[in-house]
């Protein structure tokens, strides 16, 4: 018996675009990728604030089967970015599987498949595939007084292309990798610039607006040098979950480099005012080439303060001072546990996945969960942020994902869940790898959840590999063909 299963992937971002390719290799060609946006690209589509780029090197940050010689700069920016995903959408044939613009807002297991219902009607499929992002659903403060404030309010992950900001006072709420590079970049132009840092972060310097050496991309024109110099990208991300993951010598190297990067602000009262209290590495890095540049010029202050209230001409901090604004850019961050939500997922015997994750998402491996047959997530729960590769990750996930379907393909079930003992187990292993994390040193993160857990991945990259290789069917209960 062979048959083809019917597959429905929702977003097409680096998670997306990852398994449509890995169920294209698997000879599986009928699957539908949703996404709500009006593009490909998933946080490089929402995302478009002034100063974007990646803090990782480009190099490393793109799929295996699609790597590029010729990245302009060493850290591509988001249009550059951008324009990467749509060119390898198109170069792999996902256009046509593509259904943009249209939102899942549910699906319902139906005993053998799900029934998922989108903006433009309901449809069937036998494998659900939650390809949703982590970083999505922007995080806006409820500060009072909003309504009455005469000036503009953004959030740095829905930003308005007609947004003024030359000569405007500008307020930047919040100090993380986006704060960061969104304050670096409109100082130049600002009037002035307050950057609200309730809590400062540990930066590390880099040149993040270096052009790529001629000679590197030349020599990566050729796919054997290609492949070798991908292999070292992969190689060196392994380095830094070492980093992260074991409380070593090495560690402290890297931790030192931020440290020294204080150290080099020239100005002593802004030096201690972004002095954090934890350790470097326990929230997200932030890498910045420009930023104590930019934070020392006349038209910028940086307040250790949140924020109390609006008021109709700008903002109160918690000081009690009031400051005039223009322009307030919300660069506050994301629900990052949200995961496919709010989209309503009922599961076998009508569970729902607020039921399930009642106390905090959780997968087994980070892609499927117990009570949720034929639904894999790709970048879901306990996902690499931070450490390995993320488009390794989801490619590695893709390729286990269409392993099962190979074996629903000859008949061997038609429903496939994975047991919670099995969830279980997994998630005491991640329990007991976390406490010598870096991030478990005592910092207030968005990697932790409302119970207080780290949602990250705390192995390397070895365990990541033997744990999606081959599907384990003791972890699972398979069903049918009756
Ligand atoms: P974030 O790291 O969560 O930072 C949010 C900031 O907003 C924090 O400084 C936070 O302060 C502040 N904040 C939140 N609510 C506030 C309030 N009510 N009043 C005052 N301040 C408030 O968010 P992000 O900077 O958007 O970065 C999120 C992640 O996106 C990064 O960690 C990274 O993984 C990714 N990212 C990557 C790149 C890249 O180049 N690859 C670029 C940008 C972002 P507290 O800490 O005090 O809560």
């Amino acid at each position: 018996m062979t048959r083809s299963p019917r597959v429905i992937i929702v977003g097409a971002g680096v998670a997306g675009i990852a398994t449509g390719v890995a169920l294209r290799d698997a000879g599986f060609h009928d699957f539908r990728i949703i996404e709500k946006a009006d593009d490909v690209g998933g946080v490089w589509q929402w995302n478009r604030y002034p100063g974007l780029s990646c803090d990782v090197p480009s190099q490393i940050y793109q799929f295996s089967f699609a790597t590029k010689p010729d990245w302009p700069r060493v850290f591509a920016t988001q249009p550059q970015i951008q324009g990467y995903m749509c060119d390898v959408v198109d170069d792999n044939g996902l256009r046509e599987h593509l259904t943009l613009g249209t939102e899942v807002r549910a699906a319902r297991f139906d005993g053998t498949g799900w029934e998922v219902t989108t903006d433009a009607g309901t449809e069937r499929c036998d494998f659900l595939i939650c390809a949703t992002g982590i970083l999505h659903h922007p995080n806006v403060p409820d500060i009072s007084g909003r309504d009455e404030f005469e000036g503009d309010v953004v959030h740095t992950a829905r930003w308005d292309p007609e947004t003024e900001t030359a000569g405007r006072r500008i307020a930047v709420v919040g100090n993380g990798s986006t704060g960061v590079q969104v304050a670096t970049a409109l100082q130049p132009v600002a009037e002035q610039l307050t950057l609200y840092s309730r809590s400062p972060q540990w930066v590390i310097g880099a040149p993040t607006d270096a052009t790529q050496p001629r000679a590197l991309t030349w020599a990566l024109r050729s796919d054997a040098v290609a492949r070798v110099a991908y292999r070292a990208g992969l190689a060196s991300s392994g380095l830094l979950v070492d980093v992260v993951t074991k409380p070593t010598w090495r560690r402290r190297a890297v931790q030192s480099l931020a440290r020294r990067h204080l150290g080099r602000l020239r100005d002593p009262v802004l030096r201690e005012r972004l002095r954090p209290d934890y350790e470097p590495l326990c929230k997200r890095q932030v890498v910045s080439g420009g930023f104590h540049r930019a934070i020392q010029q006349p038209n910028v202050e940086v307040l250790r303060q949140g924020i109390d209230r609006f008021t109709p001409a700008g903002l109160v901090a918690s000081d009690g001072h009031e400051r005039a604004h223009d322009l307030v850019i919300l660069a506050t961050g994301f629900k990052a546990h949200n995961y496919m939500r709010p989209m309503q997922l009922v599961g076998r015997d009508g569970i729902t996945i607020e039921d399930q994750w009642r106390d905090g998402p959780s997968a087994y491996r980070m892609t499927a969960i117990p009570g949720f047959p034929n639904l894999f997530t790709v970048l879901g729960p306990n996902s690499p942020i931070g450490s390995l590769s993320q488009h390794w990750a989801a490619e590695l996930t893709g390729a286990y994902i269409a392993a099962w379907m190979r074996r629903w393909a000859v008949g061997a079930f038609d429903t496939v869940e994975v047991t919670q003992a099995a969830t279980d187990a997994f998630n005491s292993q991640v329990r007991q790898a976390m406490p010598s994390t870096v991030w478990a040193t005592g910092c207030d993160s968005w990697y932790l959840t409302e119970s207080g857990n780290v949602d990250l991945w705390p192995f390397n990259g070895r365990t990541m590999s033997r744990m999606l290789s081959t599907p384990d069917p003791a972890d699972f209960t398979l069903a049918g063909p009756a």
